[in-house]
C-alpha cells in the first residue's frame, strides 16, 4: 500500500491502492482480511515516464484511456474483469465516474504481458548490441522501427511499487507460475495482440507493441484480463500512413513524454516539470488516438 493520502476520498469506498497512475477502493463494507465484492480501478491524470511520475499531470488522460480500454475490453476475444451487474455494490460517485471502472478482485499473476510486433525502444537498443529482444534471437538486417517476422512474447516480471521491472524469459515465468498458467498467458497475449493489431491497422493505425495484465478469477478459476488495455500508456501506436511514407516518429502514445524528458534530464533527482505545450500535444495525440479507433 502507498500513496494512501493522495487519493480522493469516494463514497461507499474505502481506498487501499495507488500505483503510479491509477488509485484502487473496495466497498467500505469490506472487512478486514477478507476478500472484496469488487474493485474500484480509478484512472488519474498523472503520467509516468522511466518508473517517475511528472509535473503536471495530463487533464483528461484518465478518462481518455479508460473510455479505450472499455472500447477494447468489449471487441477482445477473451473473459475480462469487467463486473457486468454491479447491483449489490456501493454507486460509482459521478466525480470518477468517466475515469473508472468497478472490477472483480483477482489474483494476479506476476508477470507483465509484453507483445511486440516491431522493433523500437529498449527493444531496438538490444537488437543492435545482440540481434536479439528480450533473449528472443531476430534475422539480421532489421532497423528502428521495422515490423518483425511475427509478433513476440517478451515477459517482464512485475517488480513491487518502487522497484523497477525486469525483462523475464519464457522459462522464467514456467518457474513463477507453472507450465500449463505461463503457457496460457503466452498464447493468450499473443491472441490479443493479433486480433487487436488487425482492429487497429483496418483503422490506420500500427499497435507496435503493448503489455498485459493477467488474473486468476478465484470464483471460476479463469485467466481472466485485468488491469487496463491497450491504452496509450500501456501501449505503442504509430500512425500507419506516416510510417509507410518513411516517417517513424508520429506516435499516438507518451513518447512525446519521454521524448522531451530524455533530451532535458539526465535522469538523476526529481524530473522537471513538463512544459506546457508537451502537456497539451501529449492530450491532443490520446484523443485523435481515440477518435481514429473507435470513430467517436
Ligand atoms: P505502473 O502501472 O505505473 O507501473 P502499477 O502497476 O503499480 O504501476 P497502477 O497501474 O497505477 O500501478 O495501478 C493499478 C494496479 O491494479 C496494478 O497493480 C494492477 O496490477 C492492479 N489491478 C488491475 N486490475 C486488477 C484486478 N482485476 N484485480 C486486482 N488487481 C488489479
Ligand atoms: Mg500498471
Amino acid at each position: 500500500m502507498s500513496g494512501l493520502g493522495s487519493a480522493t476520498a469516494l463514497d461507499g469506498w474505502k481506498h487501499v491502492y495507488s500505483g503510479k497512475v491509477r488509485d484502487l477502493y473496495v466497498p467500505e463494507a469490506t472487512e478486514a482480511g477478507t476478500a472484496p465484492a469488487a474493485l474500484l480501478v480509478v484512472a488519474s491524470d498523472r503520467v509516468s515516464a522511466f518508473d517517475h511520475v511528472l509535473e503536471p499531470g495530463i487533464h483528461g488522460k484518465g478518462e481518455l484511456l479508460t473510455t479505450l480500454s472499455r472500447w477494447w475490453f468489449e471487441r477482445l476475444p477473451v473473459p475480462n474483469h469487467l463486473v457486468d451487474d454491479a447491483s449489490g455494490l456501493p454507486a460509482v460517485p459521478a466525480s470518477v465516474a468517466g475515469r473508472s471502472m468497478v472490477v472483480r478482485s483477482l489474483d494476479m499473476f506476476p508477470i507483465e504481458c509484453v507483445v511486440r510486433g516491431y522493433l523500437s525502444g529498449s527493444g531496438w537498443k538490444e537488437y543492435q548490441a545482440m540481434q536479439s529482444v528480450c533473449g528472443v534471437p531476430l534475422p539480421s538486417g532489421l532497423a528502428d522501427g521495422d515490423r518483425l517476422p511475427e509478433p513476440i512474447y517478451t515477459p517482464a516480471y512485475k517488480a513491487p511499487l518502487g522497484e523497477h521491472d525486469e525483462n523475464i524469459t519464457f522459462e522464467k515465468t514456467v518457474e513463477l507460475v507453472g507450465l500449463e498458467d505461463a503457457t496460457a498467458l503466452r498464447d493468450l497475449s499473443l491472441e490479443v495482440y493479433a486480433r487487436a493489431s488487425a482492429i487497429a491497422e483496418a483503422r490506420g493505425v500500427i499497435l507496435a507493441d503493448t503489455k498485459f495484465e493477467f488474473g486468476r478469477d478465484a470464483a471460476t478459476g479463469a485467466i481472466t484480463l485485468a488491469d487496463e488495455v491497450l491504452t496509450s500508456d500501456s501501449s505503442r501506436y504509430w500512425d500507419a500512413s506516416a510510417y509507410d511514407s518513411g516517417e517513424r516518429t508520429a506516435s499516438f502514445d507518451k513518447q512525446i513524454v519521454r521524448d522531451w524528458l530524455s533530451a532535458n534530464w539526465d535522469g538523476t533527482g526529481v524530473p522537471p516539470t513538463l512544459p506546457h505545450e508537451i502537456v497539451e500535444k501529449t492530450v491532443l495525440r490520446y484523443r485523435e488516438l481515440l477518435e481514429r479507433l473507435t470513430g467517436e
